[in-house]
């Protein structure tokens, strides 16, 4: 039996002005597998992702990320975790308005302290598998959105994470761009082995996952796989 990567138990979190958020929440996700996460807006999903990803604390119970407890890890290895096991992406890209394209990708290999030669491999690589190459060199405002966020992906991959966290990484670009975001999201979590765990409205996505979680204020809905679901 595979062990899961992420396992999350009786996930709560109560906002401070008493908003709950997530009441309950409790799913595994395993190796390999690119699961979506859907809900209508304030359904939970980025307060969810936001615990999985050690970006915030829970009110109550556990998540459990490549066999460590976020909730109890201390800040030192928390950066850790975030830095070496997980990758980000968001719908706002995030990259740094100052960097080129290839400095961008390199920002978390350089926080790695990833030898120069190594990390200017790993850069190529890595734009190559986004479809980058010839862009290497330009600034996230001489990039479209859905260049832009494939900078990001690959930035997201530097370290070799084995969890891919994607908060609607299409919710800026246009359907047809979502459409290929999406695909590259699909053949990179098979490529390179990583689980994800994005939350996404597309519905071009939904079709692409291996399964898909329905949240509703703050818990599941049953589950259904992807596969009978879309037929
Ligand atoms: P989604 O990503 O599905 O839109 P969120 O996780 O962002 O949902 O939000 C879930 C609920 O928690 C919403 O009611 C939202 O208003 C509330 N919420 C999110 N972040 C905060 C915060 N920092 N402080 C207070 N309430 C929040
Ligand atoms: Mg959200």
């Amino acid at each position: 039996m595979t062990e899961p990567l992420v396992v999350v138990e009786g996930l709560r979190k109560v906002y401070p002005r008493g908003v709950e958020a997530l009441r309950g929440v409790s799913f595994e996700a395993y190796p390999g597998e690119l699961v979506a996460i859907r809900g209508r807006s304030g359904s939970g999903k980025t307060t969810l992702l936001n615990l999985v990803g050690g970006l915030d604390q829970p009110t109550g119970g556990r998540v459990v990320v490549d066999g460590k407890n976020v909730t109890e890890l201390p800040e030192s290895e928390l950066l850790g975790l975030r830095r070496d096991v997980i990758g980000f992406v968001f719908q706002s890209f995030g990259l740094i308005p100052v960097l080129t394209a290839a400095e961008n990708v390199g920002v978390p290999m350089r926080l790695a302290r990833m030898a120069v030669a190594e990390r200017e491999e790993r850069i190529r690589l890595l734009l190559a598998l986004v479809g980058l190459d010839n862009h290497r060199n330009q600034r996230p405002y001489e990039l479209s959105g859905g260049q832009q966020q494939r900078v990001a992906i690959a930035r997201a991959l530097a370290n070799r994470p084995k969890l891919l966290i994607a908060d609607e990484p299409t919710g800026q670009l246009d359907s047809q761009t979502a459409r290929q975001i999406m695909e590259l999201i699909r053949a990179l979590v098979r490529s390179e082995n990583v689980t994800a765990l994005v939350a996404t409205h597309d519905p071009s996505l939904i079709t692409l996952a291996d399964r898909v979680l329905e949240l509703r204020d703050g818990t599941f809905l049953t589950a259904e796989p992807a596969a009978t679901s879309a037929t």
